[in-house]
């Protein structure tokens, strides 16, 4: 590690960014193990560990223009510091400016700090401008005794960064600015060690008018007295902007690297006589729309290729995803491979198993279940069949791609519904069906449509189709906002819909974080509805049920034995019970409008007028309201995700666990989508023009998390 020092004339140490943290004057052992926390290794770790807000120090406020919540620096003249003893014993300081009064609060305190504020003394301070008894306030402030009675204003504005215990902000600025003063100036050294590279070229940089990424990083931490600090918190600033277009750069680049390396890799070739797919489609009791067609066959002509297949299938809710999925598997086995589909959650798994064993067993095609609570026998002989090849067809949650499970001929994974699947996961999962060279063909399924700049960004690595129709005949679900005061007039809604035959939901959303109050909320409304419902069949479905019983409770709601099923919402995604024709969503304003959207697609797929009354507890923000208003007047699953999007921003919508965009440290995509053409553009450039500084780039911005890229 020492050996990224570089001793220049004078003798003074030169660092690099490869530099570790240790080489800052007074970073030991102990501050470095803490740094690491904060992901914080090297002085190119610590130079791209950036501000989350500014302080302003530059300008000294005249006391009478305080007011409370504000963080301030003042300079006024002792007047008064005593000791008081209320229920707490405490150190009491009056300044006095000329302008107003301000109080010192001290808790903790020691004599000679007592005696530093004596009277007649002037001070310094910063800190958050409190309401006290008397005046306005400032506890525990920073404080500084000023010799002539000058104040002494910072001359750029204060970084306050993410810290952690044991590295304060103090520590923090005192590091950055060293590392600042000691980088070496660029180009890299005859080693070719050097300072921060600028990796973007110069005609880049002039193009779209962009800083220079040193002047950018020395903005950051110091930007200077008269910025608009507003921008750069908002992330406005164009010096904020330099880095988040170089960050998504990067992302794109790597990306575009992962989707032209998977071109070089092997995949078998699925391509059969088609007599399989052909006999599934003409036993379904009604015909395929155009859009299920077009897109199975997209599917089908990336299968009959050698290399993977990485295509995602958006299409809204009741679209018949799963009929295009059950083709995809059957070219598969038709070519002599093995398909395996996988579902986020147990519910939906065994649900998929239902549909493709009922569509495959006639054909003649062996369907295997596997969920990460199968056991015993039943688990063993599962596995077997798999590994043996008897089972063409296996179906089930995430367990079936732990360690246990090896396929003889794995030629296609479908995953569906997994849009909070990172690129990540995407090629952690096709690893795990490689064999040999070859790495099976991946096809995704999503209901939550993904807007157009992020398919840029975030999905570049994958191909995209999108079922654009829904099945004729199907009603447009009306949807309806009532207050949870109005229950009893929701109650009789749902005896009314399910005297008449007809069967309902009611969910109850997540509001306990913990899964198992969550459930515990569920079992006591179903309690509470049996009760007031008592001529109805109220049954239960939670995330906490065993596999059996809650198989049990939905195989009884689909043959009508239950009318009213109440449910977490593990029944999000996937359930199909076309004579449910009203659903009842308690807390609809805590839930994001594509989940809403999601869950009322349960409803409306009979020929029944179908209702969504979306219940709120009062009382509902503007805001809430505009928002369940967005969604009763649109059903149009694109639409809403966009609105949705604008309102809550990606990381929500897709989940945080979407790896590629958790990832992003400065840029925002909603707030930089502007930038992706220019860095769609600028991407292209360097690829044909300096691919030698693509690697760089990309480990710069996405570090380890580039691991992938090798594969
Ligand atoms: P999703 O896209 O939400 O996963 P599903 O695959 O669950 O939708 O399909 C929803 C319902 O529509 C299912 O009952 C399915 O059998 C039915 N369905 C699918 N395709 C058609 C079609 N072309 N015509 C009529 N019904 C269809
Ligand atoms: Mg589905």
């Amino acid at each position: 590690m020492g050996q990224s020092l570089t001793r220049v004339p004078g003798n003074a140490v030169r660092l690099t960014v490869d530099s570790p943290v240790t080489a800052l004057r007074g970073v030991g052992g102990q501050l470095a193990a803490r740094l690491a926390r904060l992901e914080i290794r090297t002085v190119g770790d610590l130079l791209f560990h950036l501000p989350l807000r500014y302080q302003d120090r530059t300008r000294v406020l005249p006391m009478g223009a305080l007011r409370p919540g504000m963080e301030a620096l003042v300079c006024g003249q002792v007047q008064l510091t005593q000791v008081k003893y209320g229920r707490r014993r405490m150190l009491l300081s009056r300044l006095n400016d000329g302008t107003g009064t301000l109080t010192l609060r001290f808790f903790h305190f020691g004599a000679a700090q007592q005696q530093a504020l004596e009277k007649g003394v002037w001070l310094q301070c910063f800190g958050e401008i409190r309401k006290g008894p008397a005046t306005l306030e400032m506890v525990h402030p920073e404080y500084r005794r000023l010799a002539g009675g000058v104040p002494e204003p910072a001359t750029t504005l204060t970084p306050v960064y993410p810290a952690t215990e044991g590295v304060g902000q103090h520590t923090l600025r005192r590091l950055v600015t060293q590392a600042l003063a000691s980088l070496l100036p660029e180009p890299a050294d005859e080693h070719g060690r050097g300072g921060i590279a600028e990796l973007v070229p110069e005609s880049l940089l002039a193009r779209w008018s962009l800083p220079s990424l040193r002047e950018a990083l020395d903005w950051i931490h110091r930007p200077p007295a008269d910025t608009d600090l507003r921008g750069l918190e908002a992330g406005t600033h164009p010096m904020r902007r330099r880095l988040a277009w170089e960050e998504l750069l990067a992302h794109h680049l790597s990306l575009r690297r992962l989707r032209h390396q998977r071109r070089c890799h092997r995949a078998p070739v699925l391509e059969g006589d088609g007599a399989l797919v052909a006999a599934f489609l003409r036993a379904l009791p009604f015909e395929p729309t155009g859009a299920q067609r077009r897109v199975l066959a997209e599917i089908r002509r990336d299968l009959a290729r050698p290399v993977p297949m990485q295509r995602l299938v958006q299409g809204d809710v009741g679209s018949g995803k799963t009929l295009v999925a059950a083709g995809a598997v059957l070219a598969a086995v038709e070519a002599g491979w093995q398909a395996a589909v996988m579902a986020p959650t147990e519910l939906l798994a065994e649900q998929h198993y239902h549909n493709f064993r009922s569509w495959l067993a006639p054909l003649g095609v062996q369907v295997a279940w596997l969920s990460g609570r199968s056991r015993g026998q039943a688990r063993e002989e599962a596995l077997q069949a798999i590994a043996a090849g008897r089972t063409a067809v296996a179906v089930g949650t995430h367990a079936l791609f732990q360690d246990a499970v090896t396929f003889a001929a794995l030629g296609l994974v479908v995953v569906d519904e997994q849009h909070r699947f990172g690129v990540h996961q995407r090629l952690a999962l096709r690893e795990k069906g490689r064999q040999g060279d070859r790495r099976p063909h991946q096809l995704i399924m999503t209901a939550t449509p993904i807007p157009r700049t992020l398919m840029m960004s975030a999905y570049a690595d994958l191909d995209c189709s999108v079922i654009d129709e829904l099945p004729p005949g199907r009603q447009t679900v009306d949807t309806v906002i009532v207050s949870g005061r109005r229950r009893a007039e929701v109650l009789a809604r749902v005896r009314h819909v399910c005297r008449a035959g007809r069967q309902a939901y009611w969910v109850c959303p997540l509001i306990e974080e913990s899964e198992q109050l969550q459930c515990q909320a569920a079992t006591e409304t179903a309690a509470m509805l049996a009760e007031a419902l008592p001529e109805l069949r109220v049954g239960l479905v939670h995330g906490r049920l065993a596999p059996a019983e809650k198989e049990a409770v939905m195989g009884d709601f689909k043959s009508g034995g239950i009318h009213l099923l109440v449910a977490t919402t593990v029944i999000e995604v996937g359930v199909d019970v076309p004579n449910a024709s009203l659903m009842i969503i308690e807390n609809a304003e805590r839930l994001g409008l594509a989940q809403l959207h999601q869950l009322r697609g349960r409803v409306g797929r009979g020929s029944e007028k179908s209702v969504c009354v979306l219940m709120y507890h009062a009382p509902l923000s503007a805001r809430g309201r505009e928002r369940l208003a967005a969604l009763r007047d649109c059903n149009d699953g694109f639409e809403i995700a966009r609105r949705d999007l604008a309102l809550r921003g990606p990381g929500e919508v897709l989940g945080t666990r979407q790896a590629g965009l958790a990832q992003l440290r400065v840029a925002d995509l909603l707030r930089d989508q502007d930038l992706l053409p220019q860095v769609n553009e600028a991407a292209r450039i360097l690829l044909q023009e300096y691919p030698e500084r693509v690697p760089s780039l990309i480990r710069r911005w996405l570090g380890d998390g580039a691991k992938y890229a090798g594969v």
